[in-house]
């Protein structure tokens, strides 16, 4: 069966024919491609093409595919039951290992996706603070729950509007939108609402607007304005943890929150993700405080055992994050040599191994500039990039991962893709 036939029963089955609406390829326009398998850093569909992948599975797959210690410690666990809905010494392990990484982590729970860390995450902070606003930044993601999906109204820092069917008006109205990079927006809505304001959750590197780094001083500035109105300052690092460096952004930009979330990576690819940071607020939460949260498979022994093999690789080997740091220079370097040889109107923006390329003449920091890029110029680059042999996510408002399994012939086929890509616009 070939991915075109497999995706037309899908489409009746499933909405788009996915589980996640970013699978179904409608911002380039192509059927996406159904994969079979898996390992290192290529991905094989069922039509029995072979890509150099780098999705990552969205970002968990930082040490490739299929490395063989996580599969053998998922085969392990399974085999001693996949659920108890109880407790065991995996999970506490783990939590052991999640501090000894990050500190900030004083205590923690383990939920089943970012969504869920998030969600949970916010209301432990409303309920420490006892306040009911929140503060998020335009473009960045936060997982799918109703407070989470609002965007800016017409006019900015004020009414804010869902950003989704389905969505009260009220649940947007008790989210503030502030825009990244910009410490004034953020300024004058404290200013406005402080008092009433719980949290400011923020992606560290904004990394689903495609990749939009902090500016120094911006994380800085954060801190200290939630410092100075008692608001709780959340990491989103679902996708920053454990990528950035064993002690994610926090650690790499040297800038401590309140309460931190992580996912992705944290789970060795199962579904499993993290909330947690100081203990006063953590002491807020069921069963020792009223913020109630719970879970049937929070903790589920198969992804603890995921989750912990794959900490186990990254914490043992610090060079990790050199290696791709290196790879990643190498590719981004790739990108401003064609940009520059075709005189491509693009810019790059890279942190660690996220990247974006952005079709626009602008500096992009904030979603404004994201905005500028042209969307129909992505489409043919992808479209390039995907006949080079290049699994790279379909939009322009995602990141573009690199990975420790990389092979120098990879990197050189990749090298040669991106030259080939943005060479498409030549005279
Ligand atoms: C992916 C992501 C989420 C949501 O995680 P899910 O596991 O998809 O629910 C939340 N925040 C950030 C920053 C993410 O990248």
């Amino acid at each position: 069966m070939s991915s075109e036939k497999i995706f037309r029963k899908a489409c009746e089955l499933m909405p788009g024919g996915v589980n996640s609406p970013v699978r179904a390829y409608r911002a380039v326009g192509m059927t996406p491609p159904f994969i079979d398998h898996a390992r290192g850093s290529h991905i094989y569909d069922i039509d029995g093409n072979c890509y150099i992948d780098y999705v990552g599975s969205w970002g968990p797959m930082i040490l490739g595919h299929a490395r063989e210690e996580v599969v053998q410690a998922v085969k392990e666990a399974a085999a001693r039951g996949t659920s108890y809905g109880a407790p065991t010494t995996a999970e506490v392990e783990l939590a052991e290992m999640i501090q000894q990484a990050v500190p900030s982590m004083e205590m923690l729970r383990m939920v089943n996706s970012g969504t869920e860390a998030v969600m949970s995450a916010i209301r432990a902070a409303r309920g420490f603070t006892g306040r009911e606003l929140i503060v998020k930044f335009e473009g960045c993601y936060h997982g799918h729950s109703d407070g989470l999906l609002v965007k800016a109204g017409s006019g900015l820092l004020t009414e804010n509007v869902p950003d989704s069917a389905g969505v009260p008006a009220a649940f947007a109205e008790t989210t503030l939108i502030a825009r990244y990079n910009d410490l004034e927006s953020v300024r004058s809505l404290f200013e406005r609402y402080g008092k009433r304001i719980a949290a400011l959750i923020v992606e560290p590197v904004a990394a689903n607007m495609g990749v939009v780094p902090p500016e120094p001083g911006f994380l800085e500035g954060l801190r200290a304005i939630t410092r100075k109105y008692g608001a709780v300052l959340i990491f989103d690092e679902v996708i920053t943890g454990f990528r950035l460096g064993y002690g994610g952004a926090q650690q790499y930009y040297g800038v401590i929150p309140d309460m931190t979330t992580f996912g992705k990576i944290v789970g060795g690819g199962m579904p499993m993700a993290v909330y947690g940071g100081r203990k006063d607020i953590m002491a807020c939460v069921s069963p020792v405080g009223p913020v109630y949260q719970a879970g049937t498979l929070s903790g589920n022994p198969v992804a603890v055992a995921a989750g912990k093999a794959m900490l186990k690789l990254l914490g043992d080997d610090p060079a990790i994050y050199d290696r791709l740091e290196e790879r990643s220079i190498r590719i981004e370097k790739a990108f401003r040599d064609a940009i520059e040889r075709y005189q491509v109107k693009a810019v790059i923006n890279r942190a660690g191994s996220l990247m974006s390329i952005f079709f626009t003449g602008n500096p992009v920091k904030c979603f404004e500039d994201v905005m500028t890029s042209d969307l129909d110029k992505f489409r043919q680059y992808f479209a390039a990039m995907k006949s080079c042999g290049m699994y790279i996510a379909p939009s322009q408002f995602e990141a573009f991962f690199v990975n420790d399994a990389l092979t120098e012939e990879d990197l050189q086929m990749t090298e040669r893709a991106i030259d080939r890509a943005l060479s498409i616009w030549k005279e």
